[in-house]
Parts: C-alpha cells; sequence; structure tokens
C-alpha cells in the first residue's frame, strides 16, 4: 500500500538541567494507507514523544529530521496549516478519557464542535452527525447519550466518545496512544474490537503506541520495537513474532507479565532501561544483553534491512554496519 506517513530521521532533544535527553533519536520508519502500526516499548523508550513530534505538539521542536505527510514536510507547515491538519486529517486518542473530555459539556456538544469547526456543515447535520457517530462506536441510545455528561458515563463508554470525536473529520490517520491502559480487561478487549472494526470500515491508518505484546498481537499490521530514544526493530507482525531478531524484543517476547506492578514495567528483562541522559555511543540495550560483544559498547549499531525487509539494529546481525 501506498505510504501515508514517513518519519525520516527524526530527533526530538530534550534540555535538562542534568544533560540533554534524546527522547527520540534518528528514527525513520513509515505508516502505510489502511495499516494498523504498532509502536511498542517500556516507558521512555520515546513512543508517546514520536507522535507527539507528529502532532506538533511538544513545546520544544525536533531538532532534525523530517515527518512527510501526504507528502509534504509537517515540521515545516505553518501553525495554522499544521492546526488544519491536527483534529482533521491526524486525529489522536489519549489514554485516559476523563481528561481529554470537558466535564462542564454534553458529549453531544464535544462531538459537535470538531464538526464544524472543520467541515462546511450547519448545526443540525452536524448533530445528526455526531449521533451516527455515536452509534459506529457502538454506544445505544445515541440520542440519550448526545445529551449527557462525561461523568454520567463509563470509562469504556467515555474511551468511545473519544473515538467518535477522533472520527468526526474522517481523519487518514488514527494516533492511540496506550488507548486501553486505564479500562479493565474485559473493556480493554471491547474498545480494541471496536478499533479493528473502524479500521475495517473506515480504511484509517492507525498508530498503535502500547508496552503490551498481547494487543500488538491483536492488533498490529506491522511492528516498530522502540528502545531508549531510537528503533531497534521492525517487521510485518507475524514475521516479528516467529522470527524476533533483536534480543530485546526476544526478551519482551519470552518474559512472563508480571502482575500488580506499576504499568508499562510489565516485563521481566533483568535490569533497568538505560539513563535518559547524555546517552553514548553504543548498543544502548548493552548493559541487559547477554549477548553483548566489545563493538557493542563502542559503536550504535544501524538499523539494518535483511532480504525480507526485516529491519533490525543489533551487532549479532551486522559486519561493520552492512546488513547480511
Ligand atoms: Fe546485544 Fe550487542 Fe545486539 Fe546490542 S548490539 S542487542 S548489546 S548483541
Ligand atoms: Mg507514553
Amino acid at each position: 500500500a501506498k505510504e501515508l506517513v514517513e518519519f525520516r530521521n527524526l530527533k526530538t532533544h530534550f534540555q535538562t538541567s542534568a544533560g540533554t535527553v534524546k527522547a527520540v533519536d534518528d528514527v525513520s520508519f513509515k505508516i502505510r494507507e489502511g495499516e494498523t502500526l504498532c509502536v511498542v516499548g517500556e516507558s521512555g523508550c520515546g513512543k508517546s514523544v514520536t507522535a507527539m513530534s507528529l502532532m506538533r505538539l511538544i513545546d520544544t521542536p525536533p531538532v532534525g529530521g523530517e515527518i512527510f505527510y501526504d507528502g509534504k514536510d509537517l515540521l515545516k507547515m505553518s501553525k495554522r496549516e499544521m492546526s488544519l491538519i491536527r483534529g482533521n486529517d491526524i486525529a489522536m486518542i489519549f489514554q485516559e478519557p476523563m481528561t481529554s473530555l470537558n466535564p462542564v459539556l454534553t458529549i453531544g456538544e464535544q462531538i459537535v464542535e470538531p464538526i464544524l469547526l472543520h467541515q462546511l456543515v450547519n448545526r443540525k447535520e452536524a448533530k445528526k452527525r455526531a449521533i451516527d457517530l455515536i452509534n459506529l462506536v457502538g454506544i445505544p441510545r445515541a440520542e440519550k447519550i448526545f445529551d449527557s455528561y462525561p461523568h454520567e458515563l463509563s470509562g469504556g463508554m467515555r474511551q468511545r466518545i473519544m473515538i467518535a470525536i477522533a472520527l468526526s473529520c474522517n481523519p487518514k490517520l488514527l494516533i492511540a496512544d496506550e488507548p486501553t491502559t486505564a479500562l479493565d480487561v474485559t473493556i480493554q478487549a471491547q474498545i480494541l474490537d471496536l478499533m479493528r472494526d473502524i479500521k475495517g470500515k473506515l480504511n484509517t491508518s492507525i498508530m498503535l503506541i502500547t508496552h503490551d505484546l498481547g494487543v500488538v498481537a491483536e492488533m498490529a499490521d506491522y511492528v516498530v520495537v522502540m528502545y531508549a530514544g531510537k528503533v531497534i526493530e521492525e517487521a510485518p507482525v507475524i514475521e516479528l513474532f516467529k522470527h524476533p531478531k533483536h534480543p530485546y524484543t526476544k526478551g519482551l517476547l519470552k518474559a512472563k507479565p508480571i502482575i500488580n506492578q506499576t504499568q508499562e514495567r510489565l516485563y521481566s528483562i533483568p535490569g533497568q532501561v538505560p539513563n535518559p541522559v547524555d546517552l553514548g555511543d553504543n548498543c544502548h540495550f548493552h548493559d541487559r544483553c547477554e549477548s553483548c560483544m566489545q563493538i557493542c559498547t563502542e559503536k550504535t549499531p544501524p538499523l539494518g534491512t535483511d532480504p525480507n525487509g526485516h529491519k533490525v539494529a543489533c551487532w549479532l546481525y551486522e559486519e561493520e554496519g552492512k546488513a547480511q
């Protein structure tokens, strides 16, 4: 399929009193039309910052790279051009729907508002469209819900409403950052079903950010694995699960989730993610890697591609930077 988004050597760095945090460091990947791409990794790996850079919702703009959307570099657009794309071509849903909904406005007003903002319809048509959307996201008695307030809805219903708002302008790309993490398991499965259903109906591309490999297995067409600000592996989902290459990905797939741990610290790979400040020229995973070699502590492995298009950044698969 045709590509819709291309991150090209994106670098989003932050200056802190302790030093430079390279939250996203030289990240490149593509999202194709109609594809669900999962970005997977632990907390702080740069997956949310990558999405926020695309939406241009970060105060410090990226220090390098490009983000092409439909052939145009989003990072070069004026604020006005960008605001037309945001919520219209590209929409985002967040982890905690309560904080993204306005508690003093009805559900209906919150769906109608972006429709009126981005589309040439009158209030009556916008209301009709809002009610259609509430139906589309699987909530019964849409008219009644239209006049309800957020606190009158359950967490799962609120997340459905967030999806309705995101879909209100027929976005080509839906970005979902841990959309089910705050929900219980049953509701989580329902929301994932809904997102799959919507993708099937509307052919929207989805960029789904998650730390949960169960979610990846259910949702992804294509997977990008991030670690300490870098893409360390990417492949179509079946290929990645069948033939993981990077020792970190292999660890994630082998590790059992630890119940009752704080979210995003679910995997029992020994060791800690490195301090994000002033990461050196090395494989950022070397402290935790059983296969660590001399070169791993001295040079950052490039992201190489095998003949099947499976990409990995690891010296086990490289000969002095040339893909085998
Ligand atoms: Fe392990 Fe070296 Fe590969 Fe990093 S580059 S994952 S340290 S083998
Ligand atoms: Mg995050």
